[in-house]
């Protein structure tokens, strides 16, 4: 392909339709992919899935050069150099998972003026040798992505990131951009100091994600729980349930599978090459669910993750929001489900306190995991509690649990009263599942042998169940009137004399205690209020449902024949557009988002053969 020169700069509005195909930008992107255009300075700060890629994508396409993007995660960036490629453009990457003679290429190309956008790791940037390589080239622009790294403060610090300011200050006069997922107001500031980015100017987009619906529900076998909620709601979708240990990833893993899921494991202690595999197949095939401890998530670029499930609390707010935000990037309807328990609560507590932590880190911590509490404990809208940490706010979402079925609170005083002086009574060193037996007046071995048959609490909750129980001292602990020790003993909080003196009434969830053994509405499963059926294809009729089946295992075949993902050569939008309009022209096709010039050229013909035959038959 000759060296193209570039003069008069394209504009983005025209690329984004012809290369991209999609219909028009997305929140802060036009501002941000004008004002770089322009030369200017970036710092975006947007949530996942935002729409980041195209910030600093688009501006290099109608800059003269090539855009330089530094990132950390090899496998995003092949997905994204496979994305660029699928769409015409070219792009390549250099970092220690690219082959020798695809880097020898890249170079060649880049001499020549040949590349458009050119991915780098970053400690493959920073070597003499990069810099020599970029004197004979013109860069359009340099890209930080994952920013946050460049921090301390950031839960991802790369000491290479730090000496990236000084390479950009190499190239004065070309536009930089920072780009973030995260937030918070130090790591910002960091960002800024470290890339050089005074003059930047900063785009901070909201951080709700319309389309994700959020869900709690209490630790009633859960496992159970979270087989009807795939089976009822996420047949066939791609999904991830998180779970704490390494053991319990391998537990649910194979009983999900035993159970008719095709589920994976991923956790750190797999070797290399099966956590690689599992990765791949996630990526590749349709309707996987790995089940994960958190060393899962980093670099997953898939758009079409349908769920993302806990099985046990995530560590804090922002690692809840950053793991749910994996799923829905495509903008498709998408679920976050939790079951969480006290027991999680004592187990955080207990992480925290055992810790070699400085107790200011630890007091954070603490602050951190009542904040999660609390957002498990609400009976107002979730998204609004979740919006409202970020510092960011919203109407009441009508697509969270608690708006979909209003949680009722009720006069909880006297079930508190009890159960923060049955731990009183007994010392304050026995967690809930003792002092439940204490309340409900059990006279089981443990019980006898203290001695706790005859506190005066003995047998004074038997009108509540165990479960209900259970809530009342999960809810306790949100609210910090119970305190658990480092032995998993639940204490009195510091605000909980009012409370027992009668001066302070307590309001609790009514489903924690009114409605001890029914089960809530939303998980009885199947497509009613609560829930969604398979998000994939919803909305369409039955004959748009059986043609995105026949696109979907099209597009298999494409992927497959090429060694990439599915979603790279479509998104799951563009075939249900393309299923529920059934174009019958090339120039209907194009119309449709998702399909730029080189996909129609490519792809085009094949899928308006397979639109042909559904209607034929
Ligand atoms: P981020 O990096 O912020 O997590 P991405 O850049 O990966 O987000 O974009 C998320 C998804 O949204 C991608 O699949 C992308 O193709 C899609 N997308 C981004 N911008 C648009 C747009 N303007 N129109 C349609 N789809 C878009
Ligand atoms: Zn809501």
């Amino acid at each position: 392909m000759p060296a193209i020169v570039r003069l008069m700069p394209r504009d983005p509005e025209e690329v984004l339709h012809s290369v991209f195909g999609h219909a028009g930008f997305r929140g802060l992107q036009e501002e941000v992919v004008r004002h770089v255009t322009a030369g200017g300075d970036a710092l975006v700060v947007m949530p996942t899935g935002g729409g980041k890629s195209l910030c600093y994508q688009l501006p290099a396409l109608c800059r003269a050069g090539v855009g330089i993007v530094v990132s950390p995660l090899i496998a995003l960036m092949r997905d994204q150099v496979e994305s660029l490629r699928q769409n015409g453009v070219r792009a390549a990457a250099l970092n220690s998972g690219v082959a020798l003679p695809e880097i020898r290429q890249a170079e060649r190309d880049l001499r020549a003026g040949n590349l458009e956008l050119l991915y780098v790791a970053p400690e493959r940037a920073l070597g003499e040798g990069f810099h020599q390589l970029l004197a004979d080239a013109r860069v359009s622009l340099f890209a930080v992505d994952e920013a946050h790294c460049v921090s301390q403060w950031g839960h991802d610090f790369r000491p290479e990131y730090l000496q990236l300011g000084a390479l950009i200050d190499r190239y004065p006069g070309v536009p930089r951009l920072a780009l973030t997922a995260t937030a918070d107001g130090p790591t910002r500031k960091d960002i800024v100091e470290r890339l050089g980015l005074g003059r930047a100017r900063q785009f901070v987009a909201g951080f709700d994600r319309p389309n994700i619906r959020y869900r709690v529900l209490p630790k009633r076998e859960p496992y159970d729980r979270l087989l009807k909620f795939i089976k009822a709601e996420h047949a066939g979708d791609a999904g991830i349930v998180y779970c704490m240990t390494r053991a319990k990833v391998e537990d649910v893993a194979s009983r999900l599978a035993a159970d008719g899921i095709p589920a994976l494991p991923y956790h750190a202690g797999l070797d290399r090459a099966v956590r690689d595999a599992n990765q791949d197949r996630f990526d590749k095939e349709e309707g996987i669910v790995v089940v994960a401890t958190i060393a899962f998530g980093m670099g997953i670029d898939k758009p079409d993750v349908r769920f993302v499930a806990h099985l046990d609390l995530p560590k804090s707010l922002e690692a809840y929001y950053q793991e749910t935000g994996r799923a829905g990037r495509d903008g498709l309807p998408a679920q976050a489900w939790m079951a969480y328990g006290v027991s999680d609560a004592v187990h955080q507590r207990q992480m925290i306190e055992a810790s070699d932590a400085p107790e200011a880190q630890k007091r954070i911590e603490r602050r951190k995991l009542d904040h999660l509490l609390g957002y498990c404990e609400t009976t107002r809208c979730r998204r609004q509690v979740l919006l409202e940490y970020f510092g960011d706010r919203c109407e009441p979402c009508g697509n969270c649990d608690t708006c979909l079925e209003p949680q009722e609170s009720f006069d909880g005083t006297e079930a508190a009263q009890k159960a923060l002086s049955c731990a009183y009574r007994t010392g304050e060193r026995f967690g809930a599942a003792h002092l439940i037996d204490v309340l409900r007046g059990s006279a089981g071995d443990k019980i006898l042998a203290l001695g706790h048959d005859q506190v005066s609490t003995y047998g004074i909750g038997k009108d509540l169940d165990k479960e209900a129980w259970k809530a009342v001292y999960r809810q306790l602990v949100a609210m910090g009137l119970l305190v658990v020790d480092e032995h998993g003993g639940l204490k009195l909080g510091e605000d909980c004399r009012p409370v027992l003196k009668g001066e302070r009434r307590v309001m609790l969830r009514r489903e924690a205690v009114a409605r001890p053994a029914r089960q809530r509405g939303a998980d009885k499963g199947g497509a009613d209020k609560g829930g969604i059926k398979a998000a994939s294809d919803s909305g369409l009729d039955e004959t748009g449902s059986s043609l995105f089946k026949a696109l979907r295992a099209h597009r298999l075949a494409l992927a497959r024949a090429q060694g990439v993902p599915p979603y790279v050569v479509f998104h799951d939008a563009t075939l249900i557009a393309i299923a529920a309009r059934r174009p019958r022209s090339t120039d209907e096709l194009a119309a449709v988002p998702g399909i730029g010039a080189a996909k129609l050229a490519r792809y085009g013909a094949g899928v308006l053969e397979i639109v042909r035959q559904a209607s034929a038959a």
